[in-house]
């Protein structure tokens, strides 16, 4: 037998529940109990309320944990064995964002009494942050075979932390200012009078959805056509 495995997909199906876990810990979303018994919600306040309009990011979530498959030895255990360890590890990463890569994976795994092979536990983290940040990452000399197809991963390095890693996937650009001559001669800057309709209209730009955060707002200038993420998770909002 291959490791301790009931299903070769332990991601595979997901409840709503644990979908309200998933909001809970990436924005600390606060869920009236009858939302969280699956009744109908009576309290204007509750932040599932606003779960419709996160249909997409949630089927990104889906995609993501439905594929995962644990790369086990004789006698361990998958690195992700449900739904609840994802969100450990996430809140994990919350904690400690000036953590090395290394020291929190070690200090993740060796809890466990069969630890899963250093592979697995290095898709679990690298499953994590791509929820967290919508950044498909691998670790250092990972195969080729574990990577998956798409948008080439970034590596996160053993010795970089998770601010790090952050900071490196995303480098801060000034974009200027974007000056025009308005009809009275005056200099005016139209960055904050962009808008996704004028360009569309204006500009004829089309607008296309991606699923990794590097693209967004990337332009492809010979198709006229400008990515923009599937949703925009706002950080701590409630
Ligand atoms: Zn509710």
């Amino acid at each position: 037998m291959i490791g301790s495995l009931a299903s070769p997909y332990p991601l595979k199906s997901i409840t709503d529940a644990e979908l309200q876990q998933l909001t809970q810990t990436l924005w600390n979303w606060k869920i009236c109990e009858a939302c969280q018994n699956g009744e109908t919600c009576i309290n204007s306040r509750c932040s599932w309320r606003r779960s419709a309009r996160l249909e997409r990011f949630f089927d990104f979530y889906k995609y993501v944990t439905s594929s995962y498959v644990p790369d086990l030895l004789p006698a361990s255990t998958p690195a992700l064995r449900n739904h609840d360890d994802v969100f450990e590890i996430i809140r994990l990463l919350q904690a400690y964002p000036d953590m090395k890569r290394s020291e929190l994976t070690h200090e993740y795994f060796s809890k466990r009494d069969r630890p899963p092979p250093s592979s697995d536990q290095h898709w679990a983290f690298n499953l994590a942050v791509q929820v967290m940040s919508m950044v498909k990452c691998s670790a250092e000399n990972q195969p080729s075979g574990l990577l998956e197809l798409g948008t080439q991963p970034i590596q996160w390095l053993y010795n970089e932390s998770l601010a790090e890693f952050i900071s490196r996937a995303f480098p801060q650009k000034d974009t200027g200012n974007l000056h025009i001559y308005d009809g009275s001669g005056e200099i005016r800057d139209i960055k904050s009078a962009l808008s996704a309709k004028r360009l569309r209209k204006i500009a004829g730009l089309r607008f296309q959805g991606t699923d990794d955060l590097r693209n967004h707002l990337k332009m492809d200038v010979k198709k006229g056509l400008w990515k923009f993420t599937i949703t925009q998770p706002s950080s701590g909002s409630t």
